[in-house]
């Protein structure tokens, strides 16, 4: 914990995956480029058994974006195209319909029309299903096309994008998220009555599947090599900002974990097992590849850290049987203790992340990393998620946190939950 605390390594990484790389659309050259450079980096920082993964990926392009508010003049709106969003073969033009939350949906006549999802930011779970799945029940209703209010507490007229799924049997429309403010311009000429009409003309397009990779490397047991302690965090991003806090810098965090692991005088009881995932942000391929190759493997724990890098506060647990989550807390509790000079000994129930949320599923206990979110969702999925919104004090408190809990889990005799019965529940 001192050392993570005395060294800027992980920043001097992620400055470099910033800026010379950039961000990693799932099967753009940028995440390929990436899956080569943290091969490289894991070796220069002593991990072993590096490898790249295959794993099959969707390839979405963006392309041009652009939405009108058709008056006199026109005037632009601000706004992203979702992921998985189809194009515009020919320019969409409708009136708005505003609506706040799904019930006003279905109580309102869409046909021919595109619907505005107008929900102010609750928390990030909540809000974030007008964006999942928004655009598909409006579809369903026969809109045309769908703007979605950006997930996000507040504003400088910045869109914030993200993945968008259509249910099975539905058609999909093309679906942007559009700025708060835009949001609220359309809201307000509708309530006035001057009825806004909108043209939609978005460039975006699925081109099938191609091969990505999860990177993985190891700080391998001394004693039970064979049981593992997953520290994840995904490689992928939006092809928007550098992708620095959603996951470049959760997977500095797992990455230098593991370097100042394996330079201690002896390796953990277990083993380290460091996962770049692929594919997070459109489809979690590389979540559930991985889930599916490795979740035969004792896994005692994994631990992931997505949701930015503001200064942590301790762990979220996923423990599943719910039985044994007190009794798991109950153990854990003394080896926060040293974390609490950083403020970061919480342990509190809660979400381990997407990409070891298969992991969770089959029973491994699954832990986040529990950082402060008030500045990360100000800029998550935008064009400002850049390296210069990167705290380093809190940047290196969270490389501490990832430290203390991966070294913990993986000496500590005992597995969190019984191992035998982890074993025998992964063989059912
Ligand atoms: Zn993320």
């Amino acid at each position: 914990m001192g050392r993570a605390l005395a060294d800027d390594r992980a920043l001097e990484d992620l400055v470099e995956l910033c800026d010379d790389i950039g961000h990693r659309l799932s099967g753009s050259p940028e995440l390929d480029r990436a899956i080569a450079w943290a091969q490289d980096k894991m070796r220069e920082h002593g991990l072993k058994n590096v490898r790249a993964e295959p794993v099959d990926v969707p390839r979405w392009v963006r392309g041009h974006e652009r939405a009108t508010l058709l008056g006199d003049p026109d005037r632009p709106l601000h706004i992203l195209t979702l992921g998985r969003s189809v194009g515009t073969p020919e320019p969409v033009e409708a009136e708005v319909v505003v609506v706040r939350t799904f019930e006003e949906l279905e109580a309102a006549d869409v046909t021919g029309k595109i619907v505005l999802y107008d929900a102010p930011f609750v928390t990030y779970g909540e809000t974030v299903a007008y964006r999942s799945k928004g655009p598909s029940r409006a579809a369903e209703k026969g809109a045309v096309g769908a703007l979605v209010r950006s997930v996000g507490p507040d504003s400088m007229d910045t869109p914030h994008t993200g993945a968008t799924r259509f249910a099975d049997g539905v058609t999909p429309i093309p679906a942007a998220a559009i700025t708060i403010e835009g949001a609220e311009l359309l809201a307000r000429l509708a309530e006035r009555g001057k009825q806004p009409r909108v043209r939609l003309d978005l460039g975006a397009k699925s081109e099938g599947t191609v091969s990505s990779a999860n990177v993985i490397g190891e700080i391998p047991g001394r004693e039970k090599p064979e049981e593992i302690v997953v520290l994840g965090c995904h490689l992928d991003s939006w092809d928007v900002g550098q992708g620095a806090q959603d996951d470049g810098g959760g997977c500095m965090m797992a990455l230098h974990a593991a370097r100042l692991i394996g330079t201690h005088r002896q390796a953990p009881r277990r083993t380290v097992r460091v996962v770049f995932y692929t594919n997070e942000e459109n489809g979690l391929a590389g979540a559930k590849a991985y889930a599916e190759a490795h979740g035969s493997e004792p896994h005692i724990a994994a631990i992931e850290s997505d949701s930015g890098t503001g200064a942590p506060a301790g762990l979220r647990a996923d423990i599943r049987p719910e039985s044994e989550r007190e009794s798991v807390f109950e153990a854990l509790r003394p080896y926060a203790q040293p974390l609490q000079a950083i403020h970061a000994g919480g342990l509190r129930e809660g979400y381990g992340g997407a990409d070891i949320g298969p992991l969770a599923e089959i029973g491994v206990p699954a832990f986040g990393i529990d950082h402060d979110t008030t500045e990360y969702f100000r800029i998550h999925h935008t064009h400002a998620d850049t390296i210069d919104k990167i705290d380093p004090t809190a940047l290196r408190w969270g490389v501490a946190t990832m430290t203390v809990w991966a070294w913990t889990l993986a000496e500590r005799e005992a597995a969190v939950i019984g191992s035998s019965t982890l074993r025998g529940r992964q063989e059912e």
